[in-house]
């Protein structure tokens, strides 16, 4: 299963799948119906179905324009129904999109009602992230708790490592200087920062990564890496946390603050 991204905003990516037989795509977090109308008009092709991670309004402001135009079935978290979504979704469910199963993830942490998606059936496999995870980065802790946070991201991170990653921001240039600021050592994230760089000074998307990049080179991953936690730990100037969930929420808060 193939991903366009379509940009939005300053740096959403709203992704698509393109199914040129049926004529059609689906379509992930539609936060700005504009650009999603644009492409299926310079495309010649109708929205199918949409699918969604959490209630930002970025990632759900085009859903009603979306729905209204195409009459399409919105999949996502359950507590969003019927206003926003048609087919509510929890944990352990399944999405059937273009032939493909889609297992959902109930990842809270950014939000409390963050689903992933993810694709196991295809050639490669991948997960459609949200803000859980970004290149280099992980969201923001609005409505969960740390601990939250890193057992939704622990869940990730046992994915399979040639898992594609697909996260909705383009933040990883930024991702990366913090980063490198707390695990300068790291030989495999330096490579990657260079490989993003490059990308970007061509405007061409950071995303998708994989689970087996973001294990190497995210902070938000190596929450059990000692000299992570103590490079995150001088930033805040404090001790290093001596249990997982206070070394996540020292990598978090270092973050916040950078
Ligand atoms: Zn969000």
């Amino acid at each position: 299963m193939t991903f366009i991204p379509l940009p939005a905003f300053n740096d959403n990516y709203i992704w698509i799948t393109h199914n040129r037989e049926q004529k059609h795509i689906w379509v992930v977090d539609p936060g700005d119906a504009e650009v999603v109308d644009s492409y299926c008009k310079q495309n010649a092709c109708r929205v199918a179905g949409i699918l969604i991670t959490h209630h930002h309004k970025d990632h759900i402001g085009g859903v009603k324009t979306l729905v209204d135009n195409y009459d399409c079935e919105v999949f996502g978290p359950r507590h969003l129904a019927p206003e926003v979504i048609s087919r509510p979704l929890e944990e352990g469910d399944c999405v059937t999109v273009d032939g493909e199963e889609l297992l959902v993830l109930a990842t809270p942490g950014h939000t409390l009602d963050h689903l992933c998606y993810v694709g196991q059936s295809s050639d490669t496999p991948f997960i459609l992230c949200g803000d859980t995870l970004f290149r280099g980065g992980c969201g923001r802790l609005f409505e969960g708790s740390p601990a939250q946070m890193l057992q939704s991201l622990t869940r990730l991170r046992q994915l399979p490592g040639d898992t594609l990653v697909y996260g909705t921001h383009e933040y990883t240039l930024a991702n990366y200087r913090f980063a490198r600021a707390i695990d300068p050592d790291n030989v495999a994230l330096q490579n990657s920062e260079q490989q993003a760089a490059r990308l970007r000074a061509n405007h061409t998307p950071t995303l998708p990564s994989t689970i087996a990049v973001e294990q190497q080179t995210n902070p938000f991953l190596r929450f059990d890496v000692a000299s992570v936690v103590r490079g995150a730990a001088e930033l805040l100037g404090e001790a290093p946390a001596s249990d997982l969930i206070g070394a996540f929420a020292q990598i978090r808060r270092a973050k916040d603050g950078f």
